[in-house]
């Protein structure tokens, strides 16, 4: 099997929360626009526009010779580690076929994410303005109190927050009208897998908007759509729509069991996650299913299998049609997320707390990755300091639980 080959520059679209136009979730690649100095951006391009780019065509060609791909870094590095990247190569000879010389493909893609935007009404700990602008205004807030503290997270970039400028901007790409027609269009005449993350997408009126196209374009009976939500909301709107759909699944953000995933995805509430996952459950009928997709990081490892012993709980004992579970979530930046960064002693104390259930192979993998060390003894260090002083400084601000109380061991773990 091809390790460079991925069916995404094929069949798929992706806008990203600001518009820009990627080759799917996992590259931090924008595409650039023929001239190699502007990019793709829903503010003034259109998907057919960067379909055939140079750009595009230039990565077909050289996935199709087996070279590897600059935006696909992070899909052959977590391979590297034994885990599941989103890379997939189903369909390659048909795709290759299909393609002509100079990289052109002219079937227009069937399956899309979009990022509708910014506006989350939560500020999880892994994230950043790029994807929540509560957590752009926060950290913007933080810093008027303590002007050193965000000079230093800015200096840190991808270390500990992923840095963007304009915090606290929203960023709403999808109400350009023109766009957001011809999106709609596209959507409805050719997207039949549509994966839809905000942001928090309950939010966003367009997100109603475009299932209403489609249900009066008579197209929701073709389409199977992914909503990822972090079930602080839901809306009976929904009730009327996801059974019209071909299938539906809901990607649930819950990073811990109660107080874990207060804390993580602070501000939500474990009782409304509860009462938004029976909202969906009665909702299942024959083409729903729940998925659990927990952002395993350094705040929760120790949790793990107590997060999907609840899980399967929650599901009736086993995973089905209906109820998943899926690794995709799992963070691995910004860095001080990574589980890895935490002291060796603490790490191998988790990993045998682990390794005490079975799940499957990839709860096997991360287990494995946490007793390598993958590090220098000064980078760790470096790395917990910055772990405690990112924390240390927003919990101080939240005034909640921090993870000093819920992750006692960790703290007295980690000497810097
Ligand atoms: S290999 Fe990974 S990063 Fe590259 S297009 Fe495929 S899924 Fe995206």
């Amino acid at each position: 099997m091809s390790k460079v080959f991925c069916e995404k520059p094929f069949n798929h679209n992706y806008i990203h929360t600001n518009g820009k136009m990627r080759l799917c979730c996992t590259t931090i690649q924008d595409l650039p626009t023929d001239n190699n100095y502007n990019l793709f951006d829903a503010n003034t391009h259109s998907i057919r526009d960067y379909w055939n780019s140079n750009r595009m065509k230039e990565i077909r060609r050289k996935m199709i010779a087996g070279d590897k791909i600059r935006d696909c870094e992070r899909c052959y590095r977590q391979e590297e580690q034994g885990v599941q990247s989103l890379r997939s190569t189903g369909g390659m000879a048909e795709f290759i076929a299909k393609t002509e010389e100079d990289g052109t493909f002219n079937n227009p893609a069937t399956t899309m994410q979009i990022q509708l935007g910014n506006i989350c009404n939560l500020k999880c700990k892994m994230c950043s303005q790029m994807y929540s602008h509560m957590h752009g205004m926060e950290t913007r807030d933080i810093g008027k109190q303590d002007p050193e503290w965000l000079h230093w997270v800015k200096e840190q970039g991808a270390n500990v927050n992923n840095w963007t400028n304009e915090l606290g901007v929203k960023q709403e790409w999808y109400k350009n009208i023109e766009f957001k027609s011809k999106m709609f269009e596209h959507i409805s005449q050719n997207i039949l897998h549509l994966n839809i993350i905000g942001g928090e997408p309950t939010l966003i009126p367009e997100f109603y908007e475009l299932f209403e196209y489609c249900d009066k374009q008579g197209t929701l009976g073709d389409k199977t759509v992914t909503l990822v939500t972090n079930l602080t909301n839901t809306n009976s709107k929904l009730t009327t729509w996801l059974p019209k759909l071909k299938n539906w699944s809901i990607w649930a953000s819950v990073d811990g069991v109660e107080a874990r995933t207060e804390y993580i995805r602070y501000p939500s509430k474990w009782n409304k996650i509860i009462e938004s996952l029976e909202f969906y459950r009665k909702l299942l009928g024959t083409n729903g299913n729940i998925t659990l997709s927990p952002a395993i990081q350094l705040l929760n490892i120790d949790q793990l299998d107590d997060i999907i012993k609840w899980w399967l709980d929650w599901c009736g004992g086993e995973l089905n049609k209906k109820y998943g579970f899926t690794w995709l979530a799992t963070v691995w930046y910004p860095l001080i997320c990574n589980p890895n960064i935490a002291p060796r002693d603490w790490r191998l104390r988790v990993a045998e707390k682990l390794s005490k259930y079975k799940f499957d192979q990839n709860y096997e993998n991360i287990i494995k990755e946490l007793k390598r060390d993958q590090h220098t003894p000064e980078k760790y260090k470096e790395l917990q300091k910055s772990f405690v002083k990112y924390n240390d400084r927003q919990d101080k601000y939240r005034q909640c639980k921090t993870w000093r109380s819920l992750l006692p061991d960790l703290e007295k773990a980690i000497k810097v």
